[in-house]
């Protein structure tokens, strides 16, 4: 089903990845209608095709598809006001997008270890619409190693974790919230992507989704 979603124009991909029922979540594919992928890869004329693109450094901005499942399966923890960490933000596109979601009265923070990655990122987001967030500090993105998280906007009702850790860092389990949710590719050669559910007595759970291919969380 995925890989098969390219659109001629954001809006069409955005269609087509609804069609397939891999963007089930109303509220981001709306988030996803306003903020244009374009704004975030290297080669414009790539930029609605559903697959991985080098951002260089190593990184990729990942495909749309994995975007859309990502945030469909936050969906419940992507509402306004809430507080959201997303670890190897890369292109800056999904923290974007996701700022989108919970909006003014909530908090994102992005967090990436190549400096210009970062800074880059920051550039993207600063003319679009989540550019206020910015400006604002309801969206920030910090160079800092993912696998410590960052406690300073701790606990989250989400966490993403946009490239694969060997095992589910503790440091980000002890960050999400009791009711949050962490959605997080697991594995070195064969990765899995994990939904880790943190329940209100303090217990998780995990949920095996597919296999998948990102960059190691390094
Ligand atoms: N969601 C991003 C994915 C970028 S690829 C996007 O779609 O643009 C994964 C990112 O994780 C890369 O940018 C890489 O530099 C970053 N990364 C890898 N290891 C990291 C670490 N230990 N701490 C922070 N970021 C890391």
């Amino acid at each position: 089903m995925s890989w098969k979603c390219h659109g001629r124009s954001n809006a069409e991909l955005i269609t087509n990845l609804q069609k397939h029922g891999i963007l089930s979540s109303k509220p981001a594919a709306e988030a996803m209608l306003k903020m244009d992928r374009a704004d975030f890869v290297p080669d414009r004329h790539s930029s609605y095709i559903d697959a991985p693109q080098s951002i260089g450094y190593g990184a990729t901005i990942s495909a749309p598809h994995m975007h859309a499942y990502c945030l469909s399966m936050l969906e419940d923890h992507l509402k306004p006001g809430m507080s959201i960490l997303d670890v190897g933000s890369g292109s800056g596109y999904l923290t974007a997008v996701i700022a989108l979601m919970v909006g003014e009265s909530g908090r994102t923070i992005g967090i990436e270890y190549v400096p210009e990655l970062v800074e880059k990122s920051i550039e993207a987001i600063r003319n679009g619409p989540a550019g206020q967030l910015l400006e604002s500090g309801t969206l920030s993105i910090h160079v800092v190693d993912g696998k410590q998280g960052y406690p300073g906007g701790a606990p989250y009702d989400a966490i993403h974790v946009g490239a694969a850790a060997a095992e589910i860092p503790q440091s980000l389990l002890e960050q999400l919230k009791p009711g949050g949710r962490m959605v997080i590719p697991v594995g070195k050669s064969m990765q899995e992507l994990l939904v880790v559910d943190k329940h209100s007595d303090g217990s998780i759970t995990e949920q095996h989704v597919m296999g998948v291919a990102y960059v190691p969380l390094v």
